[in-house]
């Protein structure tokens, strides 16, 4: 008999809301929970592990990927390129396992159309002015990339209403329990 198909979950939210956190220990709760590691082409940061956090890639190895198709999307984040391997997705969906991604706004809405049936979450931060102190408390980042992210996560907030669910992030622990909510009483 074939497997019923995974269930793809795409979160969203500006970098700084606390969505690695929060995603790391549903991950941890959930090991069955498939996490699609993305290509990047930015350099990693802090202890960031190659194949664990993202695989790190040139600029030329990225655009090769888009040319040979491999991406189910991309998009230039903070002025770098961010993907996600196709056949990852397609692979775990097909055998049954339920796929996380952690995309970008832009990478979502292309995602909404080719997988309609995607369940999608925007984990907002409670205000900018919170936002600005965790990033600079995060302390990874070059002040201009604070910035940076910041105009990017204004722009990213106005896009919430696309997705189904929106979890403002003011506490790890009850966001993380609302987000499994969610993902698992679907
Ligand atoms: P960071 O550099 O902080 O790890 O990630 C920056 C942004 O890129 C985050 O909003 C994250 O969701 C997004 N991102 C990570 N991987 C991908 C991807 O494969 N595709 C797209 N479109 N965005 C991604």
């Amino acid at each position: 008999m074939m497997a019923a198909k995974g269930h793809l979950f795409i979160i969203s939210g500006p970098s700084g809301a606390g969505k690695s956190t929060v995603l790391g220990t549903i991950l941890r709760k959930r090991p069955q929970l498939r996490y699609s590691i993305s290509y990047t082409t930015r350099l990693p940061r802090g202890n960031e592990q190659d194949g664990v956090d993202y695989h790190f890639i040139s600029e030329v190895a990225f655009r090769k990927k888009i040319e040979t198709g491999e991406l189910a999307e991309w998009a230039e984040v903070h002025d770098r390129l961010y993907g996600t391997s196709a056949i990852y997705i397609e692979e775990a969906l097909a055998v049954g396992q339920d796929v996380l991604l952690d995309i970008d706004v832009q990478g979502a809405k292309r995602l909404f159309s080719k997988y309609p049936e995607a369940i999608s979450v925007f984990v907002a931060v409670p205000d900018m002015a919170e936002l600005r102190k965790r990033l600079m408390k995060r302390g990874t980042d070059s002040p201009e990339a604070v910035e940076r992210r910041l105009k990017d996560a204004e722009e990213e907030m106005t896009q919430v209403h696309l997705y189904d669910h929106v979890l403002v992030n003011d506490d790890l622990n009850q966001t993380v329990s609302r987000l499994e909510a969610i993902l698992y009483e679907k």
